[in-house]
Parts: C-alpha cells; sequence; structure tokens
C-alpha cells in the first residue's frame, strides 16, 4: 500500500521547456504529450524508446546543472534553486512512465532496462549532490535566506534544498566526502550480503520430518508438495516443508503435532545465528558500525538520528516516546489473548504452557469459536464498479464536491484499466485519475498510488494520478465482488490519490505526496474509515443481483473480527521496531559484539521480552532493517497510524460525512503537500499536537 514517488532519487522535476534532442526524433519520450494534462501517450511509447531517453535526459541535465552552477551571474533563488526545480524535465518524463509501467506492466525487456539504469542514475544523483559549485551556490542563498525575502513557500524550498545537499554529504571536506563514498560502498556491499544470506538461509531452513503423520493437519495438497520439495532436494521419502521470512510460520496454524510446530518454530527463530555459511551475525555487526559511521562522519550522534531528522517524528526521542507508550498495553494484551488460549489448552488437557510455536493454531481455534461466519457472505454486496463509483467517489463527492466522469478516447496500456475526468465543486477540471484494478502476472504485488504528472504551478502541471489494486479478474460474463479487506483498500489508494490531485503548490519538489516515510501513509488511512460510514455503505454496499443492502450484523461481526489478536499483532511488530530503533541509535563504539545478546537485552529493557510472542522479525534477518529501505524506519506505519486514528476522531467531532470537514482537510493538509513541516501541517488541521489514545483504543490496547 505504498506510493511510488514520481520521481527516482533525483528530486528535480519536470518542465515544459526542454527542447527535443535529435537523438530522440520520433521518439514519442522526447516531448511533453499533447494530450490532456500532458497524460502519456501509451499507444505511442514502446520499450526501446526508454533507454535513449534516459541517457538523453541525463545528459540534458547534466548540462542544465552545469550551467547553473558555471553561472557568471550572482547566485539567486530563481537562477540557482528554481532554475534547478525546471531541470530535468526530460528525465522526469521518462523515469516517472518508465518506473510506473515497469510497476504495473512490466515485461523481461523493462526489467533489464531498470538493472542498467538503476547505477546509473545513482551516479547521475551523486553528480548533481556533490557538485561544489552548484552546493556553494545554494549555502550562498541559504546563509542569507531571511536577507532574501521570499515566501513561505520559497523559503521552505531553499532549506529543503539545503538540507538535501548537507545530507548528501556536499558540506564535507574533501577527504571526508572520499571517506562518505567508501563508506557507502561498504555499506551497499554488506547489504547485499544480508540480503543474500536471508534469501539463501530462508531457502535452507525448511523442516524435514520422516512422516507423513508429523505434518497432520495440514492439507494433503500440502503435504504432497513437501513430499515433492523433499525429493527435489534428494531426500526421496521425506517432507521437507518450506518457511518464509518471517518469525511465525504459516503452517504453525494447521500441525496438530506439538513437537512439530516446536521443531519448526525453533529453526525459524534460529535462522542466521545459528552458524554455517549464511549466519548475519558478523554482517550485522558491520552493518551497524559502518552506518554509525557514516551518521558520525555527517555529524549526528547516530545512524537513527540521521535519518529520523528527515522524518515527520524528526529525532529518536519522539520514536521512543511513540514506541514505549504502546509497548506496555501492547504486551498487556498479549498476555491476555494468552490466557484466552492456555484456556483452550487447558480445556483439551494439553498439559503444557502456550508458547511461541502454539499461538497461531490456537488462535484460529478461539477465533472460529467467537466469530463463527464465513466472510464470503459480504462479496456479493461488494461489486468492483459500486465501489469504486457509488462508494469511493461518493465519498468524495460528498466530502470535497469532486465529480467524475469515465472517458474512453485516451489510450491505455492494458484494456482493463478505466480513465475518468476528476471535476473540483466549481466544475473546473481538477486531474485525470486512472484506475488500474486487476491482478496480472506482469504486474507487482500489492497495491499502491502513483502519479504520471505532479501538479505544480511553476510548471503549470495538473495531477494525473493513477490506483493500483490487485484484485482476481473473474471469467466473463461474471461479476467482480471484492472482500472486505479489498474494499479497504480501494478506499486507502484513493486517499493517496486525492492527497496528489488536491496538491496546491508552486514547486514541483513539493508536490502532492511529496512527503516524509512517516506521513504519507496518514491521508490514505483516513480515507478508509468512509468504507464504513453507515451513509457511503448504505449507497454502494448493495447486492449485485438483487440491490438489497447488505444485512448490517454481518459487517459488524466482520470488524470485531479484525480487532482480534491485535495485542499479539502490535507486540510482534512492536518488538521489531524496537530493536530497528536500538541497532540504530548506537554509536560506533557502543556496537556490541554479541549480537543475540543485545538483542535480548533491548528486549527486556523495553518490557516486550514476552516469549510466546517473538519479533516479527529477528535482528539476523530483518531485511526492512538492514537491507536498506526501511532502515531506522520500521516504527513508520505507527506513527501514521496515530495521526490517522486522532483524525478520524476529529471527523467524527465534527459530524463526519460533510463539505466544511472536506474543505478543511483539504485546505490545512491535502493541498499543501511538502509545502511545511508535516507536524506543522497536521498541528494546523487538528489545532493541537496528535494524541495516542485514539490508536490505542482501535487497537483494542485501551486495557478496557
Ligand atoms: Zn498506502
Amino acid at each position: 500500500m505504498l506510493v511510488v514517488a514520481a520521481a527516482l532519487g533525483v528530486a528535480f522535476s519536470q518542465t515544459v521547456l526542454a527542447a527535443p534532442a535529435a537523438a530522440l526524433a520520433g521518439n514519442p519520450l522526447a516531448t511533453a504529450s499533447s494530450l490532456p494534462f500532458h497524460y502519456p501517450a501509451f499507444d505511442k511509447i514502446k520499450d526501446e524508446h526508454f533507454i535513449p531517453a534516459f541517457n538523453e535526459g541525463m545528459r540534458i541535465q547534466l548540462k542544465e546543472i552545469d550551467a547553473i552552477a558555471n553561472s557568471k551571474a550572482a547566485p539567486s533563488f530563481d537562477n540557482t534553486i528554481v532554475a534547478m526545480e525546471k531541470s530535468g524535465a526530460l528525465l522526469t518524463r521518462v523515469q516517472t512512465i518508465f518506473g510506473n509501467l515497469q510497476g504495473a506492466n512490466t515485461n523481461d525487456k523493462l526489467d533489464a532496462i531498470d538493472s542498467e539504469m538503476s547505477p546509473k542514475l545513482a551516479a547521475h544523483a551523486d553528480a548533481i549532490y556533490l557538485n561544489a559549485k552548484l552546493y556553494a551556490r545554494v549555502k550562498s542563498l541559504y546563509d542569507k535566506r531571511t536577507a532574501l525575502k521570499l515566501d513561505a513557500e520559497s523559503e521552505h524550498l531553499l532549506e529543503r534544498y539545503h538540507t538535501d545537499f548537507v545530507r548528501a554529504g556536499a558540506n564535507l571536506s574533501a577527504a571526508d566526502k572520499e571517506k562518505l563514498k567508501a563508506i557507502n560502498g561498504t555499506i551497499a556491499k554488506l547489504q547485499t550480503t544480508f540480503t543474500q544470506n536471508v534469501l539463501k538461509e530462508t531457502n535452507a531452513s525448511g523442516l524435514v520430518v520422516d512422516t507423513r503423520e508429523e505434518l497432520a493437519g495440514m492439507s494433503p495438497a500440502a503435504i504432497d508438495a513437501a513430499a515433492a520439495a523433499a525429493k527435489a532436494k534428494g531426500m526421496d521419502g521425506k517432507f521437507l516443508v518450506a518457511v518464509v521470512n518471517t518469525s511465525g510460520q504459516p503452517p504453525l496454524a494447521e500441525l496438530t503435532n506439538r513437537a512439530v510446530r516446536e521443531k519448526l518454530m525453533a529453526l525459524s527463530l534460529a535462522r542466521g545465528s545459528h552458524g554455517g555459511e549464511f549466519d548475519n551475525r558478523e554482517v550485522v555487526l558491520k552493518i551497524a558500525k559502518a552506518r554509525a559511521e557514516k551518521a558520525t562522519l555527517l555529524g549526528y550522534e547516530n545512524f537513527a538520528a540521521y535519518s529520523l531528522e528527515d522524518q515527520t517524528a524528526h529525532d529518536t526521542a519522539s520514536v521512543n516516546k511513540l514506541l514505549s507508550e504502546l509497548a506496555k498495553p501492547a504486551v498487556n494484551n498479549a498476555k491476555k489473548e494468552a490466557a484466552d488460549l492456555q484456556a483452550v489448552v487447558d480445556a483439551d488437557k494439553g498439559g503444557f504452557k502456550i508458547g511461541a510455536a502454539d499461538w497461531a493454531f490456537y488462535t484460529d481455534k478461539v477465533r472460529a469459536q467467537r466469530f463463527a461466519f464465513d466472510e464470503n457472505q459480504l462479496k456479493p454486496y461488494f461489486e468492483l464498479n459500486n465501489v469504486l463509483t457509488n462508494g469511493v467517489f461518493y465519498a468524495a463527492n460528498k466530502l470535497y464536491g469532486l465529480s467524475f466522469k469515465e472517458r474512453k478516447d485516451l489510450p491505455v496500456y492494458n484494456p482493463d484499466v478505466r480513465v475518468f475526468d476528476v471535476f473540483d465543486a466549481d466544475g473546473k477540471q481538477l486531474a485525470i485519475f486512472i484506475a488500474d484494478m486487476y491482478a496480472r502476472s506482469n504486474k507487482q504485488g500489492g497495491a499502491w498510488m502513483n502519479e504520471y504528472i505532479s501538479q505544480s504551478s511553476l510548471l503549470g502541471t495538473h495531477s494525473v494520478v493513477a490506483n493500483h489494486l490487485n484484485i482476481p479478474k473473474p471469467p466473463a460474463g461474471e461479476p467482480t465482488l471484492l472482500t472486505y479487506d479489498e474494499v479497504k483498500t480501494a478506499f486507502h489508494e484513493f486517499g493517496h490519490a486525492l492527497h496528489g490531485m488536491f496538491s496546491n503548490v508552486k514547486y514541483p519538489r513539493f508536490s502532492g505526496t511529496s512527503v516524509p516515510r512517516d506521513f504519507v501513509e496518514y491521508p490514505s488511512q483516513v480515507n478508509e474509515m468512509w468504507a464504513v460510514w453507515p451513509e457511503v455503505l448504505a449507497n454502494y454496499a448493495k447486492h449485485y443481483k438483487t440491490g438489497e443492502p447488505m444485512p448490517k450484523e454481518l459487517l459488524d461481526k466482520v470488524i470485531a473480527s479484525k480487532k482480534f489478536n491485535q495485542g499479539f499483532l502490535t507486540t510482534e511488530y512492536l518488538s521489531a521496531s524496537l530493536l530497528d530503533q536500538r541497532w540504530h541509535q548506537l554509536t560506533p563504539a557502543q556496537i556490541p559484539t554479541d549480537v543475540l545478546g543485545f538483542e535480548a537485552q533491548s528486549l527486556k529493557d523495553m518490557g516486550v521480552d514476552f516469549a510466546p510472542v517473538p519479533p516479527r522479525y529477528r535482528t539476523t534477518y530483518f531485511s526492512h532493517s538492514f537491507s536498506g529501505g526501511y532502515s531506522a524506519g520500521y516504527y513508520a506505519y505507527l506513527w501514521s497510524e496515530k495521526l490517522d486514528a486522532d483524525t478520524v476522531e476529529w471527523f467524527k467531532e465534527n459530524g463526519g460525512l460533510q463539505r466544511k470537514n472536506g474543505d478543511w482537510f483539504r485546505a490545512k493538509l491535502l493541498s499543501r503537500g511538502g509545502t511545511d513541516d508535516a507536524m506543522n501541517l497536521f498541528r494546523n488541521f487538528r489545532g493541537r499536537d496528535p494524541v495516542i489514545e485514539p490508536l490505542l483504543e482501535r487497537r483494542g490496547l485501551t486495557g478496557k
């Protein structure tokens, strides 16, 4: 459910001014599309157009950057910062279209282009950020920023550019720049080793048993698959159960033999830390050390401080506060859940204490007792077109006055993709919305939003945004019926779309969803509330054959069942988030020598060392934390959810689904993109800092 950023790595965005180069004669990417809002000419763009456009795009932007850096004119906001904002039009266009198509509609050629271009694009970004002359101009402007008397958005942009350069190492001495490059190289190599070890260890860690009986509880098909997997590895006659890269393993919910469950759990938890060629303990220590050294070199206390400074949370103290506020209620709740499970064990005369290996098995038993219903009963009330037009669009109309008109004249990359003009309350066209809802084998998993064109008044552009889901396509002639989770996802992704479409900013650097990682999920999570808002629900949740409204007790059961097991889910997530922070809040001198000892002590210190609920990822297979993407950032999901839950309360307190509420949220937050500090935007909207109680309530963690 993430947002794919419009530009990859390079912050500078598009302009309509770039001249088409001779090298791109006949290439539709050479110039901005002449279709409405520069909607991409999908019918004309071919795979072979990308590489020449990438190369030309980088060449032109470097020329533009060199001209800015070497200008004889004294640096001004316009000839330096605004000029950078206008640079790279072609590169932005090709990166945006390429990245989006590779996610939504890829093939071997596009994948190969990606492998070829990624390192080149990274080097391109370095060539800009480590350009000393360019940085000197940025810094001279930054140093006298008050005297420049810029408007608020422009001043924030200047600060943002300065920050981007500094964070990339622009302020370092030449010698330290070389050191940083070397550390970056070391980190990149170690991260690759860590990632490969996790994958190889996962593949090597399957549970092997001698008899079919030991796998009792698993389906016959799954047991046959285990037999085939063992045979393929030269263990004819045995059974091999594969593992996935979380501490918990899906078969644990099914296996009736407790000793087998315990064996599976134990081998899962030991991955990467029991010796052998894929042991990650040394790698973890080296990564933690290299990241800490990088942070030190850049002037930060530790790597988490470096990483968080650029996030909504800002500093380690805020993240530590959120995580510790949740730790106690989460663990208390997990302990209550454990007592419920223990009661079932005792009733069965099990004669053992519930452990991590037993949790999923007994949770499924309790769940079946409490919530006797089949979720499939809901599906006839969730027909896709109804959900989209009478649910998602309806809520946007009631809240923001938006209206939608489907158009069939624009080209699409797949016949199932739908295109809508989006009109504002005053009748003016606001954006174009692309709905790509069905699963395909050439589409990445999950759901996401992306932008083909970002709004910017400097460039005169309006949003062209897309939502992508992975709903299985029914056979021809049959209706597309959604699960409750898919309905929520449709509302969620449209929340990202609104964030993009409502963008009302000058500079492309700040457009729409160009906000911190721990903030971007907030507006989309808020939009989920309308999926079950009574007035919205009544408008769309109708039986696809009879038109009858969905029975309320059915929906209530679904919603109630989602609160179940929250103590476990929150605790395992929280433990992993805490480990992620602990490892990245160390100075180089504090890096321990004993990975597992440090892990155990950290969990104990934070009060989350409850053995039946191990961290969702232990250190040695925690790819989010040690492979790159979410290092010191695994907390981000909960951080966004705290803002979300508090905002849902605000809507409820103020009368819910009403134009005045939608307009306020739009004016204060959704339209502002990254033009201000994200927490300022929240405070301007909410009138105060966020509070934790609504999140506790939602996750059933209030202790009531
Ligand atoms: Zn999302």
